[in-house]
């Protein structure tokens, strides 16, 4: 009878915390939920498609992940949310989004990426909302789009029709529709609220709404973050409080200027950075091949502890994120660990439409007192890609001596395959010795890896700028 009692009491203090924490998410207590759309975003947490973090706030600047919008989308056409394997590799039973995610495939609302994987974490653009939008909710295009970032052969081209044809977005008032600008929850909330519910197309309406927020966002510029991690501040000057961080390689809106500040928003975050830390973002779209030397049976070099097929695969990935980051495509010869042959390494990039090419190495010598960067570059082939080349080892190498806080051993030509047998302008680069204590201790820590895919992403920047330039 006791155990009874205790078991019921159980279930009464489970039901009523549950109680508890439904009435909490109620749309009243939130905290910080635009004005401007109030009613779409309370129309979401009444239908409990949205809701606020739990210290009960709503955060509408900040970015939405792939998973966050799968899981949206789900509950909006209430799919089965039963957690569940899926057909990607990063999305196992455990994740909490597995259900909606699995559901979301069945119906062809989402896809994966090539390699077999959703990447749950990653942030979503405008354009791929739209995707997800027009095919989540069935809307049809007119054909007849005219927002000036947008062309017909834009792989967004035809989904953002969609969604501009069904009165779901107008776009910004300077004609554009910004694709690949991160989609913020508020904008993310409305684009639902309008698919769900057609009181909120109503064309008056969104058009005020659309002219209010573009006030607030009317883009000077972009550029990219070269600090470690950048203080933005509530006033342009160092007395004034910091009010977030921008982190490494991001790519920033830039909305106004005031001597050496530039007012700049990324997500969640908005406010005042010094504009030294910012460089200009490459003007068109490129594709940069990341190669990782050795991998599978050939471990490069060995030395302290450290495996160079290892270290250098660890760096490219992150480098892919902070490339990725700026606004650039990135392939990666190899993202796990596989051996390609040299020549395989560059015929795949050049396959995969690659317009220059970073091989990543670590050095090794039995004198186990050699130390530092290196970065070298082939004069083979035409002179304007030999000059290329030795201008994106200069980039790269100037940024790694900075972030590795290394020995400068320069820039150097020779006649290595990767770089050589390619018509791509290339660089291989040696982000340090395995074979010397002191560099080896940089390329054990997370902190290093960091540094030498910042110098290497800074690098590629630097030379895509360079060369748009020239
Ligand atoms: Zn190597």
């Amino acid at each position: 009878m006791k155990k009874v009692f205790i078991l019921l009491f159980g279930v009464i203090v489970l039901v009523s915390v549950f109680l508890q924490i439904q009435s909490t998410v109620s749309a009243q207590s939130i905290e910080g939920i635009p004005s401007k759309y109030e009613k779409e975003i309370n129309y979401l947490i009444d239908e409990e498609i949205i809701f606020g973090y739990p210290d009960q706030s709503f955060r509408p600047k900040n970015d939405v992940s792939r998973q966050e919008a799968a899981t949206m989308i789900g509950r909006a056409l209430d799919l089965d949310n039963k957690q569940r394997n899926t057909v990607f590799t990063d999305v196992d039973s455990y994740h909490y989004g597995s259900g909606y995610i699995d559901s979301a495939v069945d119906k062809g609302i989402i896809t994966g990426y090539p390699d077999g994987t959703f990447r749950p974490n990653k942030t979503i653009t405008r354009g791929e909302m739209a995707a997800l939008i027009s095919r989540a909710f069935t809307l049809n295009g007119h054909q007849d789009l005219s927002f000036n970032d947008v062309s017909p052969s834009n792989p967004f081209y035809p989904y953002v029709d969609d969604v501009a044809s069904a009165n779901v977005t107008t776009g910004y008032p300077d004609g554009t529709f910004k694709p690949n600008r991160v989609i913020t929850r508020e904008e993310f909330s409305l684009l639902v609220a309008r698919s769900m519910n057609s009181e909120y197309r109503s064309q008056q309406d969104q058009n005020d709404n659309q002219n209010q927020q573009e006030e607030d966002l009317k883009v000077i510029d972009e550029k990219i973050v070269t600090a470690d991690s950048l203080n933005v501040r509530s006033g342009p000057g160092t007395s004034n409080d910091v009010v977030g961080t921008l982190s490494t390689a991001s790519a920033v809106s830039v909305y106004k200027k005031d001597g050496g500040w530039a007012y700049v928003a990324k997500g969640n975050v908005e406010g005042w950075v010094s504009a030294y830390y910012l460089i200009d973002k490459p003007r068109s779209s490129h594709v940069i091949a990341l190669d990782p030397g050795h991998g599978g049976n050939d471990p490069g070099a060995a030395a302290n502890g450290l495996l160079e097929k290892e270290v250098v695969l660890d760096v490219g990935k992150i480098a892919e994120e902070y490339l990725e980051d700026a606004g650039l495509e990135v392939f990666m010869t190899r993202d796990t660990d596989i051996y390609h042959t040299l020549d395989n390494r560059v015929r795949l990039a050049t396959d995969n439409k690659a317009d220059a090419f970073v091989s990543i190495h670590a050095n090794a010598f039995p004198d186990s007192s050699v130390n530092g960067v290196e970065t070298f570059y082939s004069a083979a082939g035409l002179s304007n890609r030999a000059y290329s080349s030795l201008k994106l080892s200069q980039f790269i190498n100037e940024r790694l001596v900075k972030e590795m806080n290394m020995t400068n051993r320069g820039v150097k030509e020779a006649g290595y395959r990767v770089i050589k047998a390619t018509s791509l302008p290339s660089a291989l680069t040696e982000i340090g010795f395995l074979t010397n204590k002191s560099d080896a201790d940089k390329l054990k820590q997370v902190h290093y890896r960091e540094a030498a895919a910042r110098a290497i992403s800074l690098g590629v920047v630097d030379y895509y700028n360079w060369e748009e330039n020239n």
